[in-house]
């Protein structure tokens, strides 16, 4: 029970299930009746990881999560949502975990608790990730960053340490960075991540909190984040601030954003601030906002950079960013195949099955251990999408 105990952070009974939940993440849900039973025959950690029936879920988001360990077979290739993505530079994106703990207006892939159309969360053992991370990154040979990103906040992910500790032994890995929502980070978090992590991309959307709780969909921890801010830019590491520019809620924020990256000394060796125009995504949650160009965007963006003497349009080279070969891709365009489904996908009507060891989306309403002849549609980036035939 103490071994035990060292790794669950908490365990209570809800709704007639017993809950663990691991590391502030994964929920493991046990109806109460069949864990009585258990817990006389078996030891707490057996029933924790293998006692049936169960539900694992998301202890974030309350969706069913996927749990992707080596023995699952499921490779890290092909999927938007976990794994790796390779676009063809010296950038890995490394995704261990979806879901996310705002529910922002404008979010690309509509996360969040707040989600209609999310059904999966997944998070991915961290010794097996690393494998895949190291094979990728010897592929691509020196100098590759590895940028922890992904469909939610990254540093919800329940082994940050172990990931980033085993990261930073790669040879051929020179720059850590990572995505956040800073809503987590704290003291001890930063003295942590600064340990492996160059340069953390946070992005802050407004200075005013009603305007940020609007946009962020939950109260914002305003007094948290800008602080946290402060001490990233004071530590090891390199800030970038990346507001989202939502025409008509927060035209007034963006400057201020842009004083208070330069007042705490973001940017020491990468540009202290990304801004993005905010875009609506085919999947993702939609504002009613006034439409502004790209060139009016970037015409504004311009004129501050004249006014503050700071870089805000910004290139792929400004981080380093150089093309590379693709690792290969084994999967084409109009390929049929024919597979056994081995997980839920994130959306309702989307099942993952496994070809040429990588994963490929199928739209299908068949279940899972169900086979299903599907057509690859797209193969873009390495993400793999398949149509039912
Ligand atoms: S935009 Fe980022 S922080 Fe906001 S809900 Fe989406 S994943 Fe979370």
């Amino acid at each position: 029970m103490q071994k035990l105990k060292s790794k669950i952070i908490r365990d209570y009974t809800e709704k007639n299930e017993k809950v663990f939940v691991i590391r502030n993440f994964i929920e493991v849900r046990i109806p109460l009746d069949h864990f009585r039973k258990l817990e006389k025959r078996y030891p707490l950690e057996y029933i924790v990881s293998m006692g049936e029936p169960r539900r694992v879920v998301s202890h974030i988001t309350k969706r069913n999560l996927e749990v992707i360990t080596r023995e699952s077979g499921i490779p890290l290739l092909g999927n938007p949502a976990f794994g790796i993505i390779d676009r063809g530079t010296n950038l890995l994106q490394v995704r261990g975990v979806t879901g996310c703990n705002f529910c922002c207006a404008f979010c690309s892939v509509d996360e969040g608790k707040c989600s209609k159309s999310r059904v999966t969360d997944y998070v991915v053992e961290p010794e097996y990730l690393v494998e895949w991370v190291e094979e990728l990154a010897r592929f691509k040979g020196r100098g590759v960053e590895i940028h922890l990103d992904g469909q939610g906040e990254p540093t919800l992910y329940p082994y940050l340490e172990e990931l980033l500790e085993r990261i930073s032994r790669i040879r051929e890995v020179e720059v850590i960075s990572i995505q956040t929502n800073g809503s987590l980070l704290n003291e001890e978090r930063i003295e942590m991540m600064e340990r492996y992590v160059d340069r953390i991309n946070l992005s802050l959307s407004s200075m005013d909190r009603k305007v940020a709780s609007f946009l962020a969909g939950v109260q914002y921890p305003m007094n948290k984040i800008l602080d946290a801010a402060r001490m990233v830019a004071e530590s090891k590491m390199d800030l970038l601030i990346a507001p989202v520019w939502v025409p008509g809620y927060n035209d007034e924020d963006i400057e201020k954003i842009i004083k208070f990256a330069l007042e705490i000394g973001a940017g020491k060796k990468w540009p202290p601030l990304g801004i993005q125009k905010y875009i609506p995504y085919k999947h993702g949650r939609k504002v009613k906002t006034k439409p502004m160009s790209f060139s009016q965007f970037y015409s504004r963006l311009r004129e501050w950079e004249k006014e503050y003497g700071v870089k805000l349009v910004l290139s792929p080279e400004d981080f380093g960013i150089e093309k590379r070969e693709r690792y290969p891709s084994p999967i084409k365009k109009g390929e049929k195949f024919r597979a056994r489904i081995v997980m839920p996908g994130r959306l309702r009507n989307e099942k993952i099955v496994v070809v040429k060891n990588r994963t490929v989306t199928v739209r299908t309403n068949r279940k899972v251990g169900e086979y299903v002849n599907f057509v690859i549609t797209r193969t873009h980036d390495g993400i793999y999408l398949g149509e039912e035939v």
